[in-house]
């Protein structure tokens, strides 16, 4: 197996090397971003739409973007130039920095860029897209600002963790109030009737990237009538087919939610169809 390669603020080192300190506010607080792109055929796939949500989730912590975008996109071409991998992941995060453990924001304090690159084969995913996920609900239990892409992940770990003891593959997150908001990775979504229902884009749901590309391209181009309005289990319980959507998942049908069948229990045409326009963007961009 091939090993993770890694980078701080720019510079080469060993994935297992100490570089972080005790005091880094990312290991004490979860006080940071991250970012995780995919690489196909050795390219990064939409990392302009990456940066500008990294750059937005930095802004809204008002931790200071101490690189620039330009240099952003040089590390990841670093890291796949050094690596050589041609399938993988490249995971970013900067944390606001070292400094005497306070809540408040420190005076003087450095952000800490980490990047690493995991190679990583397409097989499994594969499988998965093509037969569908089995999926859970569970409650969301989340602080109230999922739209940054922060490092406090706790109540998307517990969720994902609930999936995996009732042997699905993701737990879809209903707040108090019966509102199904997103996966605990990624973005939900029903067909019904031909129509395309989300989570509309607020503070209680992440804006994926892979969300963004459904919305602004791939549904304009199958011309896909799209509703972003909340809706509850009660509506997921009437729908025809149910998909979710992640960098890594890419666009991965639901066939059953809490045991029970989505529509016939296969995943939908629609879905299909989103599935192969999803490939042919990335075909478009990263093996042309
Ligand atoms: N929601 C949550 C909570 C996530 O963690 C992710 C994965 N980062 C997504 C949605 C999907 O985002 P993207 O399409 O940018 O991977």
């Amino acid at each position: 197996m091939l090993e993770s390669i890694a980078m701080i603020n720019g510079d080469f080192v060993d994935v297992n090397d100490p570089v972080v300190t005790m005091e880094d506010r990312g290991y004490q607080f979860g006080d940071g971003v991250y970012e995780v792109t995919h690489v196909y055929n050795g390219r990064c796939f939409a990392l302009q739409w990456h940066i500008d949500r990294l750059f937005r989730s930095l802004r809204e912590l008002a931790i200071p973007g101490i690189y620039t975008p330009e240099e952003i996109v040089e590390f990841h071409q670093a890291l796949l130039d050094k690596s050589g991998f041609k399938e993988g992941g490249i995971y970013l995060q900067i944390t606001r920095g070292t400094a005497p453990r306070t809540h408040h924001f420190p005076e003087q304090v450095v952000p800490c860029l980490t990047m690493t690159m995991r190679p990583g084969d397409r097989t499994q995913g594969e499988l998965m897209r093509d037969k569908g996920a089995k999926i859970i609900t569970v409650p969301d239990i989340r602080w109230l600002r999922c739209d940054i892409k922060s490092l406090n992940l706790l109540g998307n770990v517990l969720g994902k963790q609930k999936a995996k003891e009732a042997g699905a593959y993701e737990a879809v997150q209903v707040r108090d109030n019966g509102t199904v908001t997103e996966g605990t990775s990624s973005n939900f979504y029903l067909v019904k009737d031909d129509v395309l229902w989300t989570h509309p884009t607020n503070n209680l749901i992440l804006n994926g990237v892979t969300r963004r590309i459904l919305m602004e391209k791939i549904a304009p181009s199958l011309g896909l009538h799209v509703v972003e309005k909340t809706f509850t289990m009660d509506f997921v319980k009437k729908t025809d087919e149910a998909f979710l959507t992640s960098t890594s998942m890419e666009i991965m049908p639901v066939v059953s939610i809490d045991r029970e069948a989505v529509g016939d229990g296969t995943p939908g045409q629609v879905t299909r169809k989103i599935q192969a326009a999803y490939q042919a963007l990335i075909q478009e961009e990263c093996y042309r």
